[in-house]
């Protein structure tokens, strides 16, 4: 795998980042709670992790990028959950977060859902990650669970990853009800800390359940596109759109600031227990919506393959 590089993440107390999202959020949705909270076993239900929390050694991994994906697909760039891990200095972490996956193991593109506790010197890994792709009988979302069709811990193209021990710890519990605001969930925390610590990135992942109402996602089309996809435009023409129901479980990371590394700066994926699944937009029913998550910064950041040539395009 390519070059690595890192960097220290700016870690504020868990109650002073709770203030900061709590005064975002209210500018947004018309209910907010913001705690602190011991994380609940998250190897129950609606989660079904294979660890029971998201605390220590807490690590954001940037991996590959956008521009391996447009103009024009980069079939070469495949990477490895148990690698990332190594490069991380933290064999056997817990991973979660939104990525592509790997299209030598699947023949064809899809969305990752990562949930997968990486493989340590004494275990094997714990692969409870998803994939949603097109179905190509109805052209609706084909959502599975990885382990179920694959046994390698592949993924490619690009992915934003939070790590950690996955050992339980206190976290921020953030619930919030009806939005009034034009920004979604996860722009609305991330915009929070920006304004709030300006240059100094602060970086968190975390999971959330969109409990009531229903959502915006998209999901890439199996086959890659022929034609270069040039811009934002030519990106959504490509990608598939649906409106999904709740409960959608949402795995979240996110970077207030980009301190020159050419992060995509929040990446949200979604999977549930319905056979829906995908890349998080936002809400499309503001009036019930209802969201109920858990986050925790991250103490370091890994870029890990940076595109030589960037641009801007298909970020959102
Ligand atoms: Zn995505």
């Amino acid at each position: 795998m390519a070059e690595t590089e890192s960097c220290a993440l700016h870690v504020p107390a868990l109650e002073d980042i709770s203030e900061v999202f709590k005064v975002g959020l209210q500018k947004n949705y018309a209910e907010v709670h913001v705690r602190i909270v011991d994380c609940p076993d998250l190897t129950q239900t609606p989660f079904c992790f294979p660890v029971k929390g998201i605390c220590g050694k807490s690590r954001i991994a940037d991996v590959g990028g956008v521009p391996y994906l447009v103009p024009t697909v980069r079939l070469d760039k495949i990477y490895n959950v148990n690698t990332v891990a190594k490069k991380i200095n933290l064999p056997g972490a817990y991973m979660l977060g939104a990525g592509a996956a790997s299209h030598r193991t699947l023949g064809i593109n899809a969305e990752m859902i990562f949930s997968v506790q990486a493989e340590s010197t004494t275990s094997p890994s714990v692969n409870g990650s998803y994939i949603a792709s097109v179905n190509p009988a109805d052209g609706n979302c084909l959502l599975e669970k990885y382990k179920d069709n694959h046994t390698d811990d592949e993924f490619g193209l690009l992915s934003n990853i939070y790590a950690s021990e996955g050992k339980p710890g206190k976290v921020i519990e953030v619930i919030v009800k009806k939005r009034t605001g034009e920004d979604n969930f996860v722009s609305c925390m991330r915009n929070s800390l920006k304004t709030h610590y300006g240059d100094k990135a602060v970086g968190i992942g975390g999971t959330f359940v969109i409990e009531e109402g229903k959502a915006k996602l998209h999901v890439m089309p199996r086959e890659f596109s022929a034609c270069p996809l040039i811009t934002d435009d030519d990106v959504d023409q490509w990608l598939k759109f649906y409106e999904m129901k709740a409960p959608l479980i949402c795995q979240s990371v996110f970077v207030s600031h980009d301190p020159g590394f050419d992060l995509r700066l929040e990446h949200t994926h979604c999977f549930s227990h319905h056979g829906e699944g995908g890349h998080y937009h936002t809400d499309t029913t503001p009036d019930t919506v209802q969201y109920h998550g858990y986050f925790h910064p991250a103490e370091f950041l890994y870029r890990i393959d940076k595109p030589a040539v960037t641009h801007v395009v298909g970020r959102d």
